[in-house]
């Protein structure tokens, strides 16, 4: 498709300040798009997604069109763990198509970070609960942050700039990113940035200079397009600090009481920031869970450590880390389907996918370089879906198996398979070039069933 004839979107969100944050935003879209026909999809909403309601003030909504006023049929359908909410016109539309409406936000939620959550000083969060999607693919965007409302020093902010953006778009673009309104503190380098909401005794610059070292060489690894990438920091009481990876966009919850420490944000940021590259299609969600995470998990390990940027006792707490929760995990036998049906509502299934991704991959790196003769590695095969990923973004596991099969030249199914079917896997420790890990199995008991198992003890 020619971009230049593609769909265009002008946006202009208006924030409100009251008491110290964001109370509500009032937001206009401009769709111009050709003629749609009585019946046809305009856009679609969420009334909730993972139990998170939406923030429209639905009798705020009003459609327009050169005719006048627009009348639409409002449909709701459920999905795996969200509520659509689609609007179909009653009527032929004629010229652009005007969207008016406002979001009414409140205090801020625990993980997932998909609400826009107030605290003082602003709000952050997900469009997901306050901004449509659309039918098509591809949109030409024009995004306007008006600061007329906003006090001095205000920020507006989401994952693509500030202020003013234009940017193609997908159809989800304005959904599947973050938001951040607020008296911000930063660092900014390049095209990254890391900003938390200002407040007494908070100085996040020592590990958001850290991270920006990591983003910019791994930007490098993962033939970046060099588009901006933003972390937000979101302050609530939680017991863990954690957070949500969206489209170049990432925003954490800490508490500010209790900071997590300075290593564990090394490696919680690596793994994120990693969801910027390594995708496959993971729907239904679990199919390629695995993959989404474990490469995350693996690259979040593997590239600080060849960087020189971690200590091998720093990576050894995270590998025996990640080796309890896996191995001593109740539903480490599930199947990958299973687990993503069980996302969020069993938090032990829904760490799974973590432990069984990074330890197969850590055994394919392995593989690859010893079917090869040392020539190819995991990295080679994560590359070619990188680049296959990029020009059709709805490749799976068969993907996986053809570049695999590709490069180091021998059939992996019956292994991935096993894999998906749930079959425990134990470590494989060479893609830690230099580190000279090894490990012992010991007897352990399953968390919650107490069942025998066996750990691995990296050392
Ligand atoms: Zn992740």
């Amino acid at each position: 498709m020619n971009l230049a004839d593609c769909p265009s979107l002008h946006v202009i969100v208006l924030p409100e300040w009251e008491n110290n944050t964001v109370s509500s935003a009032r937001v206009s879209l401009c769709l111009k798009v050709p003629s749609l026909q009585p019946g046809e999809l305009l856009c679609s909403f969420l009334d909730e997604i993972y139990a998170i309601p939406t923030a429209i003030q639905w009798d705020s909504l009003e459609i327009k069109d050169n005719v006048g006023n627009l009348e639409v049929r409002h449909f709701h359908e459920t999905g795996q763990h969200e509520i659509y909410h689609q609007l179909f016109v009653k009527r032929k539309t004629e010229g652009p198509i005007l969207l008016t409406y406002r979001a009414a936000f409140a205090p801020a939620r625990p993980n997932p970070v998909l609400d826009m959550g107030q605290e003082p000083g602003g709000v952050t969060g997900s469009g997901y609960c306050w901004m449509p999607s659309f039918p098509k693919n591809v949109y030409q965007l024009h995004m306007e942050f008006s600061r007329a409302n906003l006090p001095q020093g205000v920020r507006a902010l989401w994952a693509h700039g500030e202020d003013c953006t234009n940017l193609f778009i997908r159809e989800d673009g304005l959904q599947k990113v973050f938001y951040c309104f607020g008296k911000v503190d930063c660092v900014e380098h390049g095209s990254f940035g890391y900003y938390w909401i200002a407040r007494e005794g908070v100085d996040a610059s020592p590990i958001a200079h850290w991270t920006a070292k990591v983003f910019l060489k791994m930007a490098d690894f993962f033939q970046d397009s060099g588009e901006s990438y933003k972390i937000f920091a979101r302050a609530r009481s939680c017991r863990m600090s954690g957070g949500t990876a969206l489209n170049r966009s990432y925003t954490y919850i800490y508490d500010p009481q209790n900071p997590p420490p300075f290593t564990q944000l090394k490696f919680l940021f690596s793994h994120e920031m990693v969801h910027n590259w390594a995708l496959l299609f993971n729907e239904p969600y679990g199919t390629c869970t695995w993959y989404i995470e474990g490469m995350a998990e693996y690259y979040s390990l593997v590239l600080p450590w060849r960087m020189g940027l971690v200590s091998r006792e720093e990576l050894l707490i995270q590998l025996n880390e990640r080796a309890e929760q896996y191995y001593c995990n109740p539903c480490i036998e599930f199947t990958n389907l299973h687990l993503g049906n069980l996302l969020f509502h069993d938090l032990e299934a829904t760490t799974v996918p973590y432990g069984r991704g990074l330890f197969y991959l850590m055994e394919m790196d392995h593989r690859i370089r010893t079917k090869t003769s040392e020539k190819y590695c995991l990295d080679d095969v994560m590359l070619k879906l990188l680049h296959d990923y990029r020009k059709n973004p709805h490749i799976q596991n068969r993907a996986w198996l053809e570049a695999v099969s590709k490069i180091a030249g021998y059939d992996e199914t019956e292994r991935f398979l096993a894999m998906c079917q749930g079959i425990v896997i134990p470590p494989e420790l060479s893609c830690f070039t230099g580190a000279n890990f090894a490990f012992q199995k010991r007897n352990a008991f399953t968390r919650r069933e107490k069942k025998p198992c066996h750990i691995y003890y990296i050392h």
